[in-house]
């Protein structure tokens, strides 16, 4: 039975939307969807070059529908947290009164049934509108536009930036030789795997050994030794990008176990300034207190490396040491 852990990583955006864009989503504020004409059609969401030849386009907005037609559709029986609603719903291309390209929105008409080409639809509109094409919740069967829940109003200011979430969930199996490296962590013990054919010992919970094609598992466990040598380092100047909670440069560092040929990397320090960090200083481990333990941190309970006031170790081969 494979233990799966889920994930997810997010990328916050901001975006600018321009003259075109920006007064599209200023429109749907205001209960409006605008196009942009383009000769002799009516280009919907509106675009600041006609996408055929590459023109610009004048900057002639339009008012369409806010009925339109269904042109076609595909239903979506089991959506995601991604998707603009959380019940089976059609993606439709929806061409909007007065316009000559369709729109592409979600249509709530509960059941593929209740789907058919030339349907006729009609925004409903968010109570609370910020300027995203996410103001129309989706649109419904009929001629008539709804608001959904009290109506607050058109934005204050024009719309001139869009906040974009990237966002990926997913869903990885941990392999048995990571949760007893953890669980040996939360015992403060460092753990590795001895390859009976090689020799090689593997850290981090690699349950396996690459040179052999053979798989690791209890009975190759070793102790390792909670002491150490910095045969590496790096010192990180955070950026402050959204998420982001160090303020400060810190050090991530290389750390030679004594006695043993495994090296582990990019590991945190504590009691070590930024200044002192240097090739050849002697470390121990930092295991987190039962009051730490709490956080649950899921690596286990190693909080990082401490000076341990030996003498530093002059060699110069320490800094080959990167694995
Ligand atoms: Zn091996």
């Amino acid at each position: 039975m494979v233990r799966f852990e889920e994930s997810s990583i997010t990328f916050p955006y901001k975006r600018s939307l321009g003259p075109v864009i920006g007064a599209f989503m200023t429109a749907l504020t205001e209960k409006k969807i605008l196009g942009i004409r383009n000769g002799d059609g009516v280009l919907v969401p509106p675009m600041e070059w006609d996408p055929a030849t590459g023109a610009e386009l004048s900057r002639e907005l339009i008012e369409v529908g806010p009925a339109g037609t269904i042109q076609s559709w595909t239903w979506v029986p089991d959506p995601t947290e991604q998707h603009p609603l959380d019940r089976p719903f059609a993606f439709a291309f929806i061409r909007l009164d007065g316009a000559s390209t369709p729109l592409l929105h979600a249509v709530d008409a509960g059941s593929p049934g209740a789907m058919a080409d030339g349907m006729r639809v009609a925004p409903r509109w968010k109570g609370k509108r910020i300027g995203h094409i996410t103001d129309i919740a989706c649109f419904v069967p009929g001629e008539e536009s709804e608001v959904v829940g009290p109506d607050l109003g058109p934005a204050a200011e024009p719309v001139e930036m869009m906040d974009y979430l990237a966002s990926i969930a997913y869903r990885n199996p941990v392999p048995p030789s990571s949760d007893l490296v953890v669980d040996a962590s939360r015992q403060h013990r460092l753990v590795g795997f001895r390859c009976p054919v090689c020799g090689r010992t593997y850290a981090g919970g690699r349950g396996i050994c690459p040179i052999d094609s053979l798989e690791l598992d209890e009975q190759h466990v070793v102790d390792l030794p909670p002491t150490g040598t910095i045969t590496n380092f790096v010192i990180v100047t955070p950026v402050q990008y959204p998420g982001q909670t160090e303020t400060e440069p810190f050090a991530r560092v290389f750390v030679l176990l004594d006695g043993t040929d495994v090296v582990l990397s990019y590991q945190p320090v504590v009691e070590l300034p930024v200044q002192d960090v240097a090739v050849g200083v002697r470390v121990s481990a930092v295991w987190a207190s039962a009051a730490e333990e709490t956080e649950g941190n899921p690596y286990g309970s190693l909080i990082g490396w401490i000076p341990n006031g030996e003498p530093n170790v002059d060699d110069p081969d320490l800094v080959n040491r990167i694995f």
